[in-house]
């Protein structure tokens, strides 16, 4: 042995720039690359950068691989670094090449050569212990990769596994699920969380019950989006006839029933009719006075979901209800996409009158800053936080094992923080 390591330095150019912008992507080659030259891989850190890039570092006993990606100039940086010769870092290289599809340019570096150091006498005070687990055993690699759902100034991130359970992406949307170490498998649309399995049932419990529990026998309920099922869930827990959901993009549907079935349980339920298509078309052509709730479970206001964030859908949605009728939606949120949170509840209050909107807030514990709304429209007078059964509701969710919606919390939720009030003029 000429040196303690071999230090390949390498710049991949014209790689192909999804790959190089897409976390799990990039962390899967990289373990893999090692593992194919028989490295062992002690754990690995990754990261996705704002606006875009991913930086990463593979540990293995033989030392490490790094990389760092422009995919704005289809460019990575990538460092192999391995001592003794029991590994080859051109193999990984080489798969490095491949899954990057990348040309290159790389230079090896012996380091640390031995005709210019010398080993030394050193005897360390404490010897470190022997790692926990047999390396020749194969173990539990640690994998710290991290999805994070992000504008320009905040972010949410959630460590997960690297393993991707689901990756579908189609013309509407990229639809993702993955496994998370702190909230189980979660489902993802482009870069945002929509649900966890940890926490959906905050979402899904208060986007149903005050609506249905202020409505009071709600028999024809519409649900725009849903695709994971947790609204529905929560909706067939009442006695409806039926339950129509239009929902755009049937991937969601399909990812959710097969890596997320405690939310998405109700699919076959008999008074389901589910519809694969654009709510906002649906809405367009409802007959008037069809449904006693709407329901619009979509997601931020982007792609697909942008019109059903216009005065058009909610005017067509007020059409669609009965009298007495309730429209709730996901509102976003004061504190991330604030600037959306006020026009959709001033867009609510030209259509319905401003007495008629009623803006609900919840713990959204893995979205964007973790306060969320619901913002609730009725075609009448009722006052959703005081117009309700109160022993009715408590009773309901107690006999249904409700684990977030309660009577008091139904009342709570319209009590708005003063900054809040001022945002939306609530104030008088
Ligand atoms: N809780 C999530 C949130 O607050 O962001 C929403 C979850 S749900 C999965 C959102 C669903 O709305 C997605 O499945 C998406 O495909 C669907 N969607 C978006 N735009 C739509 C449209 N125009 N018509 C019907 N469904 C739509």
């Amino acid at each position: 042995m000429k040196a303690l390591g071999r230090h390949i330095l390498v710049e991949f150019s014209g790689c192909n720039a999804e790959v190089l912008n897409d976390v799990s992507i990039i962390e899967r080659s990289m373990v893999e690359a090692a593992q194919i030259a028989g490295a062992t891989v002690i754990n690995s850190t990754f990261h996705h950068f704002s606006p875009w890039g991913v930086s990463g570092v593979v540990v293995i006993q033989e030392s490490h691989l790094a990389i760092h990606t422009w995919p704005e100039y289809r460019y990575a940086a990538v460092d192999l670094f391995t001592c003794g010769d029991s590994v080859d870092p051109w193999v990984s290289f080489e798969h490095l090449k491949k899954a990057f599809q990348a040309n290159y340019s790389a230079l090896e570096m012996n380091r640390g050569s031995l005709h210019v150091i010398q080993k030394s006498d050193f005897q360390p005070k404490i010897m470190r212990e022997k790692p926990s687990f047999d390396l020749s055993k194969g173990h539990q690699i640690d994998r710290n990769v991290w999805f994070t759902d992000k504008d320009e100034n905040q972010a949410l991130s959630l460590r997960y596994t690297g393993d991707v359970l689901f990756d579908e992406t189609n013309p509407f949307q990229r639809v993702r699920v993955l496994d998370s170490y702190s909230h189980g498998k979660f489902l993802a649309i482009n870069n945002m969380v929509m649900c966890t399995e940890r926490d959906e049932y905050h979402y899904h419990e208060m986007i149903t019950h005050p609506v249905m529990q202020t409505h009071g026998n709600a028999k024809n309920v519409l649900v725009i989006g849903g695709g994971d099922g947790g609204t529905i869930r929560e909706l067939f827990k009442y006695n409806v006839d039926n339950v129509t959901m239009v929902e755009i993009d049937e991937a969601v549907v399909r990812a959710s029933k097969e890596h997320l079935p405690k939310i998405a349980c109700e699919f076959n339920n008999p008074k389901l009719n589910l519809i694969i298509g654009d709510g906002i078309q649906f809405v367009k052509d409802a007959p008037a006075n069809s449904y006693d709730v709407i329901i619009v479970d979509g997601s931020d206001p982007v792609g697909p979901a942008k019109g059903l964030f216009t005065a058009e859908f909610y005017n067509n949605c007020k059409n669609a209800l009965k009298d007495g009728g309730l429209v709730i939606t996901q509102g976003e949120s004061p504190m991330f996409h604030e600037g959306t949170f006020v026009e959709l509840n001033h867009c609510l209050k030209g259509i319905f009158g401003k007495q008629s909107v009623h803006t609900m807030l919840f713990h959204a514990t893995t979205y964007p800053s973790g306060m969320w709304s619901l913002q609730v429209a009725v075609k009448g007078s009722k006052h959703p936080a005081k117009d309700f059964n109160k022993d009715q509701a408590a009773k309901f969710a107690q006999d249904k094992g409700l684990k977030y919606y309660n009577e008091d919390l139904h009342t709570a939720a319209f009590s708005l923080p003063t900054f809040v009030k001022t945002m939306l003029g609530d104030n008088a």
